[in-house]
């Protein structure tokens, strides 16, 4: 190890930067975040560490370098892009004994600046001990999509309740195991999705519960989740910890094995099936199942393809959770009308085409629903996009066509659209479905009707 990683605190501790550009402001930010005084020496200011003079924010002193400059600091940067002054900065700080950093001259520094990943109050340095500092704000940039925004507030109440838990749990060990079952499980769900209040509650009477070891439960959290249209990378980035963190997933048939494969390895996976109308589970039972689960204590993924709330009767499965106390989240997918289209390369607007989109589903009375007013939409400046209308497409064809929809309007048809499967049929309102026929186009399929379909010859690019 080339350096020892420290935090230090610099709270009201004058720092000395040296310099007046863009890096030095950037340093200068820095220093101020971690509550030091700064003092600015240099011939002349960038106009943003001006702004944080008026503000009163700086100490500036309008000067060049002299060794005399450095008494009193505890701390000091040295920025300029001279490399004689920024030697006379490291060695007459290193002769005082002051920490100096010299930007980009790591032979000249005694400290250097990690990359950061900000949490507050938890915070994350990286440092490739000067090798390459690229590498580590790669690597940040990693680490940055992979921990929670919020998971800092987590620390901040871990921090409140310290002392309380230290007085309620006196033994060390069983004060450590509390601590892991109770900053890992729902609670963290809770924090994470913005219900700090609610985060509160639960973790007192986790704290209740542990010191009645005899009644200890747990309530477990339900991720109402949208898989994306088959793609794994179009999962977004809060799908992905989800899934990474569940006990249990309960998934539809139309999410894909790889997507599956995310999951850890020993959760338990429950395929509830409803593909179509030939659904494994009734919708109650699937309902049933996701709050016995819960109240299990199992932090369940309920997993759905595209988007939840998009034909995906997310809203049913909510509404039952709400209704047993069961807290959950929602997390939006890509919707197969955008990851088709994208995939296809037909834009579902267009300034020359269409000014709005209309998604409608071709299976109104699977589940109860009601009757498609197809009139409403035959409209040249719309995009339709059908959802499940593969075995209904021509009584749809023929209903449009009806209400004075044009019989040549180009359409297309995307079959397991986003994955390595991918095919597309391209013809007109009239001829797509014996053309769809021919081809043996399977579900999942979706239709687009619209003139932004002539586009997908120029802009398809996914094979
Ligand atoms: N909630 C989902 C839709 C569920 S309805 C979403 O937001 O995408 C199921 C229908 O979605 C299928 O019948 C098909 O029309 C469409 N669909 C879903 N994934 C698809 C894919 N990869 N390719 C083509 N169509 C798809």
């Amino acid at each position: 190890m080339k350096y020892l990683p420290v935090f230090l605190n610099i709270k009201n501790e004058p720092c000395l930067v040296i310099g007046g550009g863009d890096i030095a402001q950037r340093k200068v930010r820095s220093l101020l975040r971690a509550g030091a005084k700064v003092t600015v020496l240099s011939p002349d200011l960038s106009p943003d560490l001006k702004i944080l003079l008026d503000q009163g924010a700086i100490i500036y002193h309008e000067a060049l370098f002299t060794p005399e400059a450095l008494q009193g600091f505890k701390l000091v940067i040295s920025s300029t892009n001279q490399r004689q002054v920024n030697e006379s900065v490291a060695s007459s700080a290193k002769a005082l004994g002051i920490p100096v950093n010299v930007v980009d001259c790591p032979d000249l520094c005694s400290f250097i600046f990690p990359a950061l990943i900000d949490r507050s109050p938890i915070i994350l340095a990286i440092s490739t001990g000067g090798a390459s500092p690229i590498l580590a704000r790669v690597l940040r940039s990693r680490l940055e999509s992979l921990i929670p925004y919020r998971y800092g507030r987590l620390a901040g109440l871990a921090e409140r309740a310290r002392e309380r838990v230290k007085k309620a749990i006196p033994d060390s060990a069983s004060r450590r195991r509390f601590w892991e079952e109770t900053l890992q499980g729902g609670l963290q769900d809770l924090i994470l999705t913005g219900q700090d209040q609610k985060a509160e509650e639960e973790f007192d009477r986790l704290l209740e519960t542990a010191c009645q070891p005899a009644k200890s439960s747990t309530t477990g959290f339900v991720s109402l989740v949208g898989a994306g249209p088959g793609d794994p990378e179009l999962l977004t980035l809060k799908a992905l910890r989800v899934l990474q963190e569940a006990d249990v997933i309960v998934h539809d048939r139309l999410v894909s094995e790889a997507i599956l494969r995310l999951g850890r390895t020993d959760a338990e996976r429950i395929d509830v099936g409803k593909a179509m109308s030939r659904h494994t589970l009734p919708q109650e039972d699937i309902n049933r199942l996701l709050v016995s689960l819960a109240k299990k204590g199992e932090r369940v993924v309920r997993l759905k393809g595209g988007d939840p709330f998009i034909f995906g009767r997310g809203g049913e499965e909510i509404e039952t959770l709400r209704e047993e106390g069961i807290p959950f989240q929602i997390v939006p997918g890509v919707t197969a009308a955008s990851g088709c289209a994208s995939y296809a390369g037909i834009p579902l607007t267009h300034r020359d085409y269409a000014q709005s989109v209309a998604f409608v589903t071709g299976h109104s009375r699977d589940g109860g629903g009601h009757q498609v007013d197809w009139q409403s939409f035959v409209n040249p400046q719309q995009t339709l996009v059908v959802y499940m209308g593969l075995q209904a497409f021509p009584a749809i064809r023929d209903a449009l066509i009806q209400h004075g929809a044009n019989p040549d309007c180009p359409a297309a048809i995307i079959e397991e659209g986003t994955t390595p499967s991918q095919r597309v049929v391209v013809g007109s309102l009239e001829t797509l479905y014996d053309q769809a026929t021919i081809a043996c186009i399977q579900s999942p399929a979706l239709i687009i009707i619209g003139d932004v379909v002539t586009l997908h010859s120029k802009l398809s690019w996914f094979d």
